[in-house]
């Protein structure tokens, strides 16, 4: 867990945005500005995925792909992206999905970037509802992979469902997943 100074190197909190509806949005600049702390959050996950057995680095459309390469090269993966509709040929595509700022048009993976049993772990900055992540695991599944783990460098727990079922339903279908 980072600490005080730490969480406020990570993300500046800024009130109000993208619209009027989120009353905190978690701006990750704060890291990418400061090399030596983007430096450890890489250095965190290259340590937890280093020995595990993974074929690619998936990162989500878009900070997924700032955060995700770093974590590719480091351990010398393929880097994969998981792309919002309409920006890459030849594409699967999960189903339209829900997330903290409304319904969204589904995610898109091409077709060749994820061979049948392929163990592929998915990178994004922050997780609030889990439906972002959820329809990036649903690319990954949709070509055989297997989604090893999600990883993200901010935690919104608000948004972690107190019970099974309870009203939250996109963290309970990405554990699930
Ligand atoms: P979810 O799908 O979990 O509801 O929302 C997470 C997705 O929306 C991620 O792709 C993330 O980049 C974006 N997102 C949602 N809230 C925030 C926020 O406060 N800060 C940042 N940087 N991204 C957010």
């Amino acid at each position: 867990q980072p600490s005080e100074q730490e969480f406020r190197d990570i993300a500046k909190v800024i009130p109000y945005f993208p619209f009027k509806g989120i009353p905190r949005f978690y701006d990750i600049a704060g890291f990418l500005s400061k090399p030596e702390v983007f430096q450890k959050i890489v250095d965190i996950f290259v340590a937890r995925y280093g020995g595990m057995e993974i074929d690619g680095v998936a990162g989500m459309d878009a900070r997924g792909f700032v955060l995700g390469p770093p974590i590719a090269l480091a351990l010398k993966k393929p880097f994969i992206m998981i792309r919002k509709k309409g920006k890459m040929p030849n594409c699967i595509e999960s189903p339209p999905y829900s997330c903290e700022y409304g319904k969204r048009d589904g995610m898109c993976l091409q077709r060749d970037a994820v061979k049948s049993g392929d163990r592929i772990l998915v990178i994004d900055d922050l997780v609030a509802t889990g439906g972002t992540l959820s329809a990036g695991i649903q690319c990954v599944k949709m070509l055989g992979g297997i989604v090893v783990e999600c990883a993200c460098v901010v935690e919104l727990k608000m948004f972690i469902d107190p019970e099974e079922g309870s009203g939250l339903p996109n963290r309970t279908k990405m554990f699930e997943q």
